[in-house]
């Protein structure tokens, strides 16, 4: 299995946080759920979903700026979420019987690492669970895209006044109207439910209870990294794992993040080092040249 170099930094993340901050951070149990019920949420049910992908082509349609064309004007469907897809549907399939579409998007988590790392707070998680980017503070510096455990953030590298791009819960659009989010309300299955995270979870523990048969068992996003406004339901046999979703512990790893960028910025290490590196080389460079005078003309010469 090939680890890409954004894999390692992540995997190099988890391991260090999983060892430097167990002992002090919180657990699942810890977590007051509570803290997060009244946070808009969705709920995403795999089981559901018939792939037509009307959802992505809605969030795409309604969203200005959103590039609607590919070269040549042709448009072809998208491999991943990109700067230009805020969602896509993929298809996990092993065999005719075991196979299911899966949304893939930013999760708007409970304890985003996108804010925690970016250093100049232009990820925000608003009080109403959505997390929220701004690009008028945006540096550009794509810290956000290594630290996010799901690849959400996506950069425009192709654009002259390049922003980070990633799923907004249609907050302007729809939210600040009183609105469902687009894809909630355009999905002829109703496989995307929009609502408050506590009774969002409410509902998936009633679906698994009342269809033992049909749904896998766990609820993506009720604790992994703290916990995710936005839910996942799989079927019975399939994990999500098979989906392409990540199986990570239930610690965020902000702490870890917070601890190092503080740590770092407090004492001014980044400059005082670069500096002093600096001061260093140009401090050298003089005590050879008054050394040998010549050195530079004979290197010159010769
Ligand atoms: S609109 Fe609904 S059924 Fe169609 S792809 Fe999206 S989630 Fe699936
Ligand atoms: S999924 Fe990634 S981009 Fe979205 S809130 Fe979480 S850390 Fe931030
Ligand atoms: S919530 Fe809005 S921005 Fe996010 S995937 Fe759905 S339509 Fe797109």
């Amino acid at each position: 299995m090939s680890v890409s170099r954004r894999d390692f930094f992540k995997l190099t993340a988890s391991a260090v946080s999983g060892g430097l901050i167990a002992a002090k951070s919180l657990s699942a149990a810890e977590i007051n759920q509570e803290k997060y019920a009244d946070n808009y949420a969705m709920l995403n049910d795999c089981t559901k979903c018939i792939g037509c992908r009307g959802c992505q082509t809605a969030c795409k349609k309604s969203h200005e700026g959103l590039s609607h064309t590919g070269n040549d004007s042709r448009y072809d469907m998208p491999l991943d979420i990109n700067a230009d897809n805020y969602t896509v549907i993929h298809l996990f399939k092993e065999t005719d019987d075991k196979w299911s579409f899966v949304k893939k998007q930013c999760l708007h988590c409970n304890e985003p690492s996108c804010q925690s790392v970016c250093p100049v707070a232009a990820f925000h998680k608003r009080d109403d669970g959505i997390v929220s980017y701004d690009s008028g503070k945006c540096i550009g510096c794509r810290y956000c895209l290594v630290a996010c455990p799901f690849n959400a953030p996506t950069f425009e590298y192709d654009s002259a006044t390049p922003k980070v791009q990633k799923c907004d819960f249609c907050k302007d659009i729809r939210i600040a109207k009183g609105e469902t989010p687009v894809c909630a309300d355009v999905c002829p299955r109703g496989a995307i439910k929009f609502g408050k995270r506590g009774d969002l979870l409410k509902e998936a523990k009633r679906r698994i209870k009342n269809n033992p048969d049909k749904y896998n068992t766990h609820i993506y996003g009720e604790a992994e990294i703290g916990g995710t406004s936005v839910l996942y339901l799989a079927p019975k046999d399939i994990s999500f794992a098979d989906l392409g979703y990540k199986m990570y512990g239930e610690t965020p790893p902000i702490e870890l993040h917070e601890s190092i960028q503080h740590g770092i910025f407090k004492y001014w290490i980044p400059p005082v080092a670069l500096y002093g590196a600096l001061g260093l080389l140009a401090y050298n460079n003089m005590k050879k040249h008054k050394s040998n005078p010549l050195s530079e003309e004979t290197d010159n010469e010769s």
